[in-house]
């Protein structure tokens, strides 16, 4: 049933621009002209180092420090587009997340996809991993908005496979706002992710997720991958949007 209502959302979605509105001429995708041209690109693809990684990284050494972990190579991390909460390019994200627009998650992971494939940092990516969402949500929604990405993704990378088994939703994090401490929200985003030790183990993962916040979750995804795949694999990050 959820199904059928979701292609029946892609057959009846409008042939108008995500981001103004505007009628789309023929040939033209998701976007205008217009907005096609002034979408805020990061670019953080070509850079091992920016803001995104630096943030996440942060993250990660924080928690080796809070745990006594191990040593952690620096991770690669890079989104499609700079988010902003008040641009009417934060619809490339929403039209995904909340108005069923799977075409258009689609045709932005595929963007993203390209972008990644010609980069030498993330052209060995062998495993491509969505941020899961626990299945409750997932069977309300009818689909994970960040597997959608990783499928765009997977697909324009040449030696890759989308491998949403690896990682588990094991606990809702959605009481989270009535944890009072960073501490105790922190936990208990950690707790909520429990990976799977694969037969054959990838050498380079990416894990995907539609926006990158403050990498809390995609944090608690890392830490719950390196736990079970040891210290030789890498584990890089990317998003359709940067939040700003
Ligand atoms: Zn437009």
């Amino acid at each position: 049933m959820l199904t059928l209502l979701r292609q029946a959302a892609e057959l009846l979605s409008p042939r108008e621009c995500v981001v103004c509105g505007a009628a789309l001429l023929p040939g033209e995708k998701h976007l205008c002209a217009h907005c096609a041209s002034d979408i805020p690109l990061t670019r953080y693809e070509r850079r091992a180092q920016n803001p995104m990684a630096d943030a996440f990284n942060a993250r990660i050494q924080e928690h080796i420090v809070a745990t006594g972990g191990t040593y952690e190579p620096y991770s690669y991390a890079c989104a499609l587009f700079f988010y902003k909460a008040d641009s009417p390019y934060s619809q490339l994200t929403k039209a995904l997340k909340y108005r069923y627009n799977l075409a258009e998650g689609r045709f932005f992971a595929a963007m993203l996809g390209e972008r990644l494939a010609a980069s030498p940092l993330y052209v060995d990516v062998d495993a491509v991993v969505p941020v899961p969402l626990h299945w409750t949500r997932r069977w309300r929604r009818g689909y994970n908005q960040a597997e959608i990405i990783a499928e765009g993704i997977a697909s324009a990378l040449p030696g890759a496979r989308l491998r949403p088994e690896l990682l588990r939703r094991v606990r809702r994090t959605r009481s989270q706002a009535r944890l009072t401490g960073a501490a105790e929200r922190e936990a208990n985003l950690r707790a909520a992710f429990r990976a799977i030790a694969p037969a054959q183990r990838p050498g380079h993962i990416l894990l995907v997720d539609d926006v990158f916040t403050t990498g809390a979750t995609l944090g608690a995804c890392h830490a719950a991958l390196r736990a079970v795949l040891g210290p030789s694999v890498r584990i890089s990050v990317a998003t359709l949007g940067f939040v700003i």
